[in-house]
């Protein structure tokens, strides 16, 4: 069986508010990430995947708090380590593309000088070695070596989120987080994209943890799916089984709410009413003020992940979803 690269076991993140108000963002997320796989977290807004990256990353804001979990990466717990190891870590092993290209960059900055930084944050060669890589790196994202001096504001949507990934590249990192990284680009240039990390993903045998709401990209790039609601792992399986045989209610009515360009319907079903508000979390499933399925047990009792199907002897995804009609056994991560 393939060995996890990351295992991420029951996180839990909260955000004291300054009104003193708590926001449970994550409870009890647990995943695995194979080397050389993708792995898709999914779901509305304010349901807990750019949280899940930054508490695994620690790079939370002051008012965050991981409270319980373990993030296993290459056998050592993230969670365990002191500042100064988490930030060899970063860039260096694993390394993040933001959301909002324009905004990560930092304007009055050349890019080329941007890629170069993070190698010279880890003393990895020296300036020349270190010049060579950034042309290397904007070749391999296809910007031509002449742009390496221009500003952020000198280059389109497109290429400045390949900047991006060129940046998050610059130290061979083995575990690439990206957070909606197609978001605001037009259709074309969005396929560009995921089409360049697909190929960068060959080339460089990396794994990534992708973040998005769009179930296009997920059935585009990802070998396994985490579908998220209220800051709790609803469903987890791989991406054929979400796609094919979706089990938890709320993976039925995101997928029913996107139009499926392989088999095309006249209407949308949108999902009534809104994700919960992470301050004021329903009882018991925190979908069923949503979910037109519901039974007695739902508003009272919290469901349990449950297997539906077993890891496979090539360490692909388990399949199992937290839902009351669903029977069998707890899932349990090893
Ligand atoms: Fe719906 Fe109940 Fe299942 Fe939650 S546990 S998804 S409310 S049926």
């Amino acid at each position: 069986m393939t060995e996890s690269l990351l295992s991420v076991r029951n996180l839990t993140t909260e955000f004291h508010l300054p009104d003193g108000r708590i926001a449970r963002a994550l409870e009890d997320v647990s995943f695995d990430v194979l080397p050389g796989q993708t792995i898709g977290l999914v779901g509305e807004s304010g349901c807990g995947k750019t949280t899940t990256l930054m508490s695994v990353m620690r790079l939370l804001p002051a008012s965050g708090r991981i409270t319980a979990g373990h993030a296993l990466f290459k056998g050592r717990d993230l969670m365990q380590l002191s500042e100064q190891q988490m930030r060899s870590v970063r860039w260096r092993e694993m390394a993040i593309v933001f959301q909002g290209a324009m905004n990560a960059l930092n304007p009055v900055m050349k890019v080329g000088d941007q890629i170069r930084e993070p190698i010279e944050l880890h003393n990895l060669m020296d300036r020349d070695a270190a010049e060579k890589r950034v042309g290397e790196l904007l070749e391999m994202v296809g910007i031509q070596r002449s742009r390496r001096d221009q500003y952020p504001h000198q280059y389109s949507g497109g290429m400045r989120q390949r900047a991006m990934i060129a940046m998050a590249l610059a130290c061979s990192p083995s575990l690439l987080f990206a957070d909606e990284p197609t978001t605001a680009l037009d259709v074309m240039i969005q396929a560009q994209v995921l089409d360049l990390l697909k190929e960068i993903q060959k080339h460089l045998g990396l794994a990534i943890v992708m973040v998005t709401h769009d179930l296009g990209v997920v059935a585009e790039v990802c070998d396994s799916v985490v579908v998220m609601y209220g800051g709790k792992v609803a469903e987890y399986a791989s991406a054929d089984a979400i796609y094919n045989e979706p089990q938890h209610p709320y993976t039925r009515r995101l997928l029913a709410s996107f139009p499926d360009l392989i088999r095309p319907s006249d209407t949308l079903a949108s999902i009534p009413g809104t994700p919960p508000r992470l301050t004021d979390l329903p009882t018991g499933c925190r979908f069923h003020p949503r979910c037109d399925v519901k039974v007695e047990a739902c508003d009272k009792e919290t469901p349990v992940l449950k297997m539906i199907e077993e890891q496979s002897a090539e360490g692909g995804a388990i399949h199992c979803a937290a839902c009351h009609l669903l029977h069998g056994e707890e899932a349990k991560f090893q």
